[in-house]
């Protein structure tokens, strides 16, 4: 049941609800099967070539890497870009971020938050079966001035359109700059989630810092309270 003082729990969605390394990867195994199909290129050896480039020095330039290797014109890369951008990811939900959204799902209105091409973003969002675990999902680059998070109006139309307030509400991202003083700056609480096994992350002002999502409903209770009506009225 709700609460009569709302509140929500926002996310941001790379590498907070999900790895962003299983969408390279899907893009990856996407664009091996059009190499495949239109070049007559070993896929396997697509795949590995890819992988090992995204691996090493060459991260980032993985396609130019590939296109190299099959001895293919440089000038298809913005075809393989449009590969990835363009494919059905397969993701799947990871257990904690499951385990989170459906333990505050009964008190918590649940709100993402993405920068990102809203296509693509639309496309990672109902391939993790998100659509029946949040109440909304605001598509960051849509909005304002069109810039993203970490301006205002991102965090704000999530708000508004959960019906909370700012102080209501609790943002859970993975970056300091765009999640963490981007959320921080309009009045929300803020979580950051940092990757697993990483020694030292640096400060970043957060109200709570996680490893896991698996922590986060005990860790909302703390950061936004139940206020009740009665504890006004005496
Ligand atoms: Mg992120």
């Amino acid at each position: 049941m709700r609460h009569e003082q709302p509140k929500a729990v926002i996310f941001d969605l790379d590498d907070t609800l999900y790895p962003l390394r299983r969408f390279v990867h899907s893009g990856f195994a996407a664009v091996a099967d059009h190499l495949a199909d239109t070049w007559r290129v070993d896929r396997r050896e697509a795949i590995g070539v890819l992988a090992r480039a995204c691996r090493g020095a060459s991260r980032g330039r993985e396609l130019q890497v590939c296109v190299a290797h099959f001895g293919l014109s440089p000038s298809i890369v913005s075809a393989l870009v449009q590969v990835i951008r363009l494919h059905a990811p397969s993701l799947r939900l990871p257990r904690a971020s499951r385990f989170a959204l459906e333990a505050l799902r009964p008190d918590w209105y649940i709100g993402v938050v993405t920068n990102g091409l809203p296509d693509v973003q639309a496309r990672k969002v109902d391939a993790l079966g998100l659509r029946e675990l949040v109440d909304t999902v605001v598509y960051a680059n849509e909005v304002g001035a069109g810039d993203g998070k970490p301006d205002r109006e991102p965090f704000l139309e999530a708000v508004r359109r959960l019906g909370v307030t700012t102080d209501r509400a609790m943002f859970v991202g993975d970056d300091a700059r765009c999640d963490v003083f981007g959320a921080g700056q309009v009045g929300m609480k803020t979580v950051h989630v940092t990757r697993r096994g990483r020694a030292h992350v640096p400060a970043c002002g957060a109200d709570a810092t996680i490893t896991t999502l698996a922590v986060l409903p005990a860790i909302a209770e703390r950061l936004v309270p139940d206020l009740r009506w009665r504890s006004y009225v005496a």
